[in-house]
This record gives C-alpha cells, sequence and structure tokens, in this order.
C-alpha cells in the first residue's frame, strides 16, 4: 500500500512518514498541492493523506479537482479544522474518513487499514494461505504454530503476494509497492527477498513465473 503523504508541517510529516514505515506502508511526502496532483495523475500511490491547510491551494480544492477527473483514489483528510461543517463538507467533497488534529498516530494507521481492507480482497487483518497466515496488524506471521520472524522488506513482499494471491507480481510491481522514491534499489533486490522468504516459507509457496513475475496459490 502507497501513501501519499500531503502535509507541510515538515515535522509532523516527518513523524508520520516514521510511523508509517514501521507500520509496512510505504510513504512519500509532498508539501504543496500542485506536487499532490502530478502525483495522483501518474497513479504511483494508492491512498492520500491531505491535509486541509496547504500552502499553494486549499486541501479541498485539490480533493474536489481529484473527484471532478473521476480519480478514486481513496482520501483522509487531515487537520486542524475540527468542526462539524467541516467535516461534512469534506465527506461530501469525496473524502473517504476525516481525523481531526491532534490524532493519534496509532488511530490514523488503523483507519487507514479500514481504508485498505476495504480496497483490497482482506476482510480481516489476517491472511491466511494453506499453513501460513499473515497478520498485517501485528505484523506477526505464522508457520502453523510458529511464529516467523521477517525483516520488514520481506513481510511487505509476503503480505503483497498473499493479499494478491492468485495473480503474478512483476519485479517492477513489488520494487514501486515496496520503495520510496529516490529509495536506491540494486537490481537484484526482489529476488534477493524472494531469497529469502522461500527459504523461510514451506516448499512451492511462492512461485517464480519465469520472465513474469511471482505468485502465491490461492488456498486455504
Ligand atoms: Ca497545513
Amino acid at each position: 500500500m502507497r501513501i501519499l503523504l500531503v502535509e507541510d508541517d515538515l515535522q509532523l510529516a516527518r513523524g508520520l512518514h516514521q510511523s508509517l514505515r514501521a507500520e509496512g506502508f510505504t510513504a512519500n511526502h509532498v508539501n504543496d498541492a500542485k506536487s499532490a496532483w502530478l502525483t495522483v495523475q501518474t497513479n504511483e500511490c494508492d491512498m492520500l493523506v491531505l491535509d486541509l491547510g496547504l500552502p499553494d491551494m486549499d486541501g479541498l480544492s485539490l480533493l474536489k479537482k481529484i473527484r471532478q477527473h473521476h480519480i478514486r483514489i481513496p482520501v483522509l483528510i487531515l487537520t486542524a479544522r475540527d468542526s462539524i461543517e467541516d467535516k461534512i463538507k469534506g465527506l461530501d467533497q469525496g473524502a473517504d474518513d476525516y481525523l481531526s488534529k491532534p490524532f493519534d498516530v496509532h488511530e490514523l494507521i488503523a483507519r487507514l487499514r479500514v481504508i485498505e481492507r476495504r480496497l483490497g480482497t482482506a476482510v480481516s487483518s489476517v491472511i491466511k494461505i494453506k499453513e501460513v497466515s499473515l497478520d498485517s496488524a501485528s505484523h506477526v506471521v505464522n508457520i502453523a504454530d510458529t511464529i516467523l520472524d521477517l525483516p520488514r522488506k520481506e513481510f511487505m513482499v509476503l503480505k503483497i503476494l498473499m493479499e494478491q494471491a492468485g495473480r503474478i507480481q512483476s519485479r517492477e510491481q513489488l520494487e514501486s509497492k515496496l520503495y520510496e522514491w529516490g529509495e536506491e534499489v540494486a537490481s537484484n533486490a526482489i529476488e534477493v527477498h524472494i531469497h529469502h522468504l522461500r527459504k523461510k516459507l514451506p516448499d512451492g509457496f511462492i512461485k517464480t513465473i519465469r520472465g513474469v513475475g511471482y505468485s502465491v496459490a490461492k488456498g486455504n
């Protein structure tokens, strides 16, 4: 899940960015509406966390523009304006959720997960395929009753493959979901993560489709 954080309070943005990463989201940050608009159009993010008081344009006007262009990206508004009228206006203009500042970062993350679940196929935070179960809220992966300790990126690769079970993810797709803009990515990074994951997972759990990508089969 790639989140675009649109926030001109740099200190807040930095803190949020760290928390989002720690929770397994890929987050990119921009601090004005113009950059947000460019990014949304290129389809490089799955969700928007949008501050309303931006330097170049009101966040609500940006939201309106996004919806006028029939871009359906989920939007969570983050703002110091907390009157009921402001909330109604935001939701009416197509926001999916609304959080008033100051807020608890854990609440923000829980709400983002709700949106994430609505988007994806998962109905709860736990996905189970064969004997492997992955909990995206607690970041715990179990094989039968044994807990598997996975580094963050390996966890993310497995999460993407399990969420999209039955579908093939190309190396490029995995890279774009896993790495942030400007982050240095070794050309074999995905192969390395897959290699490590395979050593920890049951045989054949992750399949390679030569020249195309990777997939995890659907199943119970
Ligand atoms: Ca602001």
